[in-house]
Protein backbone atom coordinates (compact mmCIF):
# COMPACT_ATOMS: atom_id res chain seq x y z
CA UNK A 1 0.00 0.00 0.00
CA UNK A 2 0.99 3.78 -0.79
CA UNK A 3 0.51 4.47 2.69
CA UNK A 4 2.51 1.98 4.35
CA UNK A 5 5.27 2.81 2.13
CA UNK A 6 4.98 6.94 2.83
CA UNK A 7 4.70 6.26 6.28
CA UNK A 8 8.02 4.00 6.01
CA UNK A 9 10.17 6.58 4.29
CA UNK A 10 8.64 9.43 7.07
CA UNK A 11 9.90 6.88 9.58
CA UNK A 12 12.60 5.74 7.89
CA UNK A 13 13.85 9.29 7.68
CA UNK A 14 14.40 9.51 11.32
CA UNK A 15 15.32 5.83 12.80
CA UNK A 16 17.95 4.07 12.00
CA UNK A 17 16.71 0.93 12.55
CA UNK A 18 13.16 1.06 10.69
CA UNK A 19 13.17 -2.29 8.65
CA UNK A 20 10.52 -1.23 6.15
CA UNK A 21 11.03 -1.20 2.38
CA UNK A 22 10.31 2.74 1.75
CA UNK A 23 10.35 5.51 -1.92
CA UNK A 24 11.50 8.34 -0.31
CA UNK A 25 9.16 9.99 -2.94
CA UNK A 26 6.22 8.39 -1.61
CA UNK A 27 3.36 10.56 -1.06
CA UNK A 28 2.50 11.52 2.22
CA UNK A 29 -0.70 10.08 3.43
CA UNK A 30 -1.69 8.68 6.74
CA UNK A 31 -3.92 5.90 5.89
CA UNK A 32 -2.44 2.62 7.13
CA UNK A 33 0.33 5.58 8.37
CA UNK A 34 2.58 2.83 9.13
CA UNK A 35 3.32 -0.90 8.80
CA UNK A 36 0.94 -2.70 11.28
CA UNK A 37 2.37 -3.67 14.90
CA UNK A 38 1.24 -6.22 16.92
CA UNK A 39 4.22 -7.41 18.82
CA UNK A 40 5.26 -5.86 22.03
CA UNK A 41 9.25 -5.85 21.00
CA UNK A 42 7.51 -3.23 17.49
CA UNK A 43 5.30 -1.30 19.92
CA UNK A 44 8.30 -0.24 22.29
CA UNK A 45 10.41 0.39 18.92
CA UNK A 46 7.57 3.18 17.73
CA UNK A 47 7.36 4.96 20.64
CA UNK A 48 11.29 5.02 20.75
CA UNK A 49 11.09 6.16 17.19
CA UNK A 50 8.39 9.01 17.78
CA UNK A 51 10.44 9.94 21.08
CA UNK A 52 13.35 10.13 18.83
CA UNK A 53 11.53 12.26 16.12
CA UNK A 54 10.23 14.32 18.58
CA UNK A 55 13.46 15.21 20.32
CA UNK A 56 15.05 15.57 17.21
CA UNK A 57 12.21 18.09 16.13
CA UNK A 58 11.47 15.66 13.02
CA UNK A 59 7.63 15.06 14.25
CA UNK A 60 5.94 13.56 10.90
CA UNK A 61 2.53 13.84 12.90
CA UNK A 62 1.63 10.74 11.97
CA UNK A 63 -2.20 10.02 11.44
CA UNK A 64 -3.49 13.28 13.08
CA UNK A 65 -4.88 14.39 9.72
CA UNK A 66 -8.98 14.74 8.65
CA UNK A 67 -8.42 11.37 6.34
CA UNK A 68 -6.99 9.52 9.49
CA UNK A 69 -9.62 10.41 11.77
CA UNK A 70 -12.55 9.59 9.30
CA UNK A 71 -10.62 6.00 9.04
CA UNK A 72 -10.11 5.33 12.76
CA UNK A 73 -14.35 5.94 13.36
CA UNK A 74 -14.52 2.74 11.39
CA UNK A 75 -12.76 0.89 14.75
CA UNK A 76 -9.64 1.56 16.51
CA UNK A 77 -6.57 -0.85 16.41
CA UNK A 78 -4.00 1.15 19.10
CA UNK A 79 -0.62 0.04 19.44
CA UNK A 80 0.13 0.52 22.84
CA UNK A 81 -1.62 1.62 26.36
CA UNK A 82 -0.39 4.05 28.38
CA UNK A 83 -0.99 4.96 32.17
CA UNK A 84 0.34 8.39 32.62
CA UNK A 85 0.12 11.04 34.69
CA UNK A 86 -2.57 13.62 34.33
CA UNK A 87 -0.05 16.52 34.82
CA UNK A 88 -0.31 18.88 31.48
CA UNK A 89 3.34 18.68 30.97
CA UNK A 90 3.09 15.23 29.92
CA UNK A 91 0.87 14.61 26.78
CA UNK A 92 2.01 11.45 25.56
CA UNK A 93 1.04 11.26 21.73
CA UNK A 94 3.15 14.84 21.28
CA UNK A 95 6.20 13.50 22.55
CA UNK A 96 5.59 9.97 20.61
CA UNK A 97 4.87 11.61 18.06
CA UNK A 98 1.20 9.48 17.56
CA UNK A 99 -2.14 10.53 15.88
CA UNK A 100 -5.71 9.44 15.57
CA UNK A 101 -6.06 5.77 16.95
CA UNK A 102 -2.42 5.08 17.81
CA UNK A 103 -2.47 4.67 21.62
CA UNK A 104 -5.35 3.79 24.45
CA UNK A 105 -3.94 6.49 27.03
CA UNK A 106 -5.56 6.32 30.46
CA UNK A 107 -4.48 9.55 32.18
CA UNK A 108 -4.81 10.23 36.30
CA UNK A 109 -2.75 12.16 38.83
CA UNK A 110 0.36 9.97 40.16
CA UNK A 111 -0.39 7.02 37.17
CA UNK A 112 -2.01 5.20 39.48
CA UNK A 113 -4.16 1.45 39.16
CA UNK A 114 -7.50 2.09 40.76
CA UNK A 115 -10.62 0.32 39.78
CA UNK A 116 -11.41 2.64 36.88
CA UNK A 117 -8.15 2.65 35.60
CA UNK A 118 -7.52 -1.18 35.71
CA UNK A 119 -10.88 -1.43 34.06
CA UNK A 120 -9.88 0.78 31.03
CA UNK A 121 -6.53 -1.25 30.65
CA UNK A 122 -8.49 -4.38 31.09
CA UNK A 123 -10.58 -3.25 27.70
CA UNK A 124 -7.58 -1.90 25.75
CA UNK A 125 -6.34 -5.35 26.22
CA UNK A 126 -9.22 -7.73 25.80
CA UNK A 127 -10.70 -5.82 22.87
CA UNK A 128 -8.14 -3.90 21.10
CA UNK A 129 -5.79 -6.58 22.14
CA UNK A 130 -3.14 -4.00 22.57
CA UNK A 131 0.54 -5.39 22.22
CA UNK A 132 1.98 -3.19 24.97
CA UNK A 133 0.84 -1.37 28.12
CA UNK A 134 3.70 1.69 28.97
CA UNK A 135 3.05 3.27 32.72
CA UNK A 136 4.79 6.49 32.58
CA UNK A 137 5.66 8.44 35.43
CA UNK A 138 7.69 11.71 35.38
CA UNK A 139 9.62 13.99 36.51
CA UNK A 140 8.28 16.54 39.52
CA UNK A 141 4.76 14.72 39.96
CA UNK A 142 3.29 16.98 42.13
CA UNK A 143 1.02 13.49 43.30
CA UNK A 144 4.10 12.05 43.85
CA UNK A 145 5.18 14.77 46.29
CA UNK A 146 2.06 14.80 48.30
CA UNK A 147 2.38 11.71 49.12
CA UNK A 148 6.34 11.75 49.82
CA UNK A 149 5.23 14.66 52.07
CA UNK A 150 2.31 12.36 53.80
CA UNK A 151 4.95 9.62 54.36
CA UNK A 152 7.25 11.79 56.09
CA UNK A 153 4.41 12.70 58.61
CA UNK A 154 2.57 15.68 56.75
CA UNK A 155 -1.39 15.83 56.46
CA UNK A 156 -3.29 14.14 54.17
CA UNK A 157 -4.11 16.59 51.68
CA UNK A 158 -7.79 16.35 51.79
CA UNK A 159 -10.95 15.78 49.51
CA UNK A 160 -11.23 13.10 46.62
CA UNK A 161 -6.97 13.41 46.85
CA UNK A 162 -6.64 11.42 49.26
CA UNK A 163 -7.53 8.38 47.41
CA UNK A 164 -4.59 8.76 45.00
CA UNK A 165 -2.28 9.42 47.99
CA UNK A 166 -3.29 6.03 49.44
CA UNK A 167 -2.14 4.30 46.17
CA UNK A 168 0.79 6.08 46.00
CA UNK A 169 2.00 5.66 49.75
CA UNK A 170 3.29 2.34 49.80
CA UNK A 171 6.11 3.69 46.86
CA UNK A 172 7.00 6.91 48.49
CA UNK A 173 7.24 4.54 52.14
CA UNK A 174 9.40 2.28 50.16
CA UNK A 175 11.73 5.36 48.17
CA UNK A 176 12.27 6.62 52.15
CA UNK A 177 14.34 3.39 53.15
CA UNK A 178 16.24 3.47 49.49
CA UNK A 179 19.74 5.82 48.44
CA UNK A 180 21.02 7.35 45.66
CA UNK A 181 19.13 10.14 43.51
CA UNK A 182 16.94 12.53 45.60
CA UNK A 183 13.84 11.11 47.22
CA UNK A 184 11.04 12.59 44.61
CA UNK A 185 12.93 10.86 42.02
CA UNK A 186 13.09 7.46 43.90
CA UNK A 187 9.29 7.47 45.11
CA UNK A 188 8.11 8.14 41.23
CA UNK A 189 9.97 5.70 39.59
CA UNK A 190 9.19 3.43 42.70
CA UNK A 191 5.54 4.50 41.84
CA UNK A 192 5.52 3.67 37.86
CA UNK A 193 6.73 0.21 38.88
CA UNK A 194 4.20 -0.34 41.72
CA UNK A 195 1.35 0.27 39.32
CA UNK A 196 3.33 -1.11 36.98
CA UNK A 197 3.32 -4.43 39.25
CA UNK A 198 -0.12 -4.35 40.47
CA UNK A 199 -1.20 -4.22 36.26
CA UNK A 200 0.94 -7.54 36.22
CA UNK A 201 -0.80 -8.76 39.16
CA UNK A 202 -4.33 -9.02 36.84
CA UNK A 203 -5.71 -12.20 35.78
CA UNK A 204 -6.06 -10.82 32.40
CA UNK A 205 -3.36 -9.05 31.83
CA UNK A 206 -1.29 -11.80 33.65
CA UNK A 207 -2.56 -14.17 31.38
CA UNK A 208 -1.68 -12.41 28.32
CA UNK A 209 1.78 -11.55 29.21
CA UNK A 210 2.37 -15.34 29.58
CA UNK A 211 1.34 -15.81 25.96
CA UNK A 212 3.76 -13.28 24.76
CA UNK A 213 1.50 -11.03 23.03
CA UNK A 214 1.19 -8.63 25.68
CA UNK A 215 4.29 -6.32 27.86
CA UNK A 216 3.90 -4.35 30.69
CA UNK A 217 6.68 -1.78 30.86
CA UNK A 218 7.13 0.76 33.51
CA UNK A 219 9.27 4.40 32.22
CA UNK A 220 10.52 7.70 33.61
CA UNK A 221 10.12 10.68 32.10
CA UNK A 222 12.26 13.65 32.18
CA UNK A 223 10.76 17.25 31.75
CA UNK A 224 13.67 19.22 31.01
CA UNK A 225 15.05 16.38 27.84
CA UNK A 226 12.32 15.05 27.00
CA UNK A 227 13.28 11.73 27.31
CA UNK A 228 11.83 8.17 28.54
CA UNK A 229 13.74 5.50 30.25
CA UNK A 230 12.49 2.27 30.68
CA UNK A 231 12.38 1.31 34.30
CA UNK A 232 13.97 -2.44 34.34
CA UNK A 233 13.80 -3.43 38.24
ZN1 LIG B 1 2.32 13.67 37.86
Amino acid sequence: MAGVAAAGAALAACSTDDKTTTSATAPQTSIAHRPEITTPAEARAELRRGNERYLKGQMVHPGADEQRRVEVALGQEPFAAILGCADSRVPVEILTDQGFGDLFVVRVAGNIVGKSELGSLQFAVEHLHVPLIAVVGHAKCGAVDAAVGVAGGGAMPGGAVDDIVNHILPAARKAKGEQGGDLLTRAIKDNAIQSRDQLLKDPLIAGEVKKGTLEVVAAYYTLEDGRFVVLDN
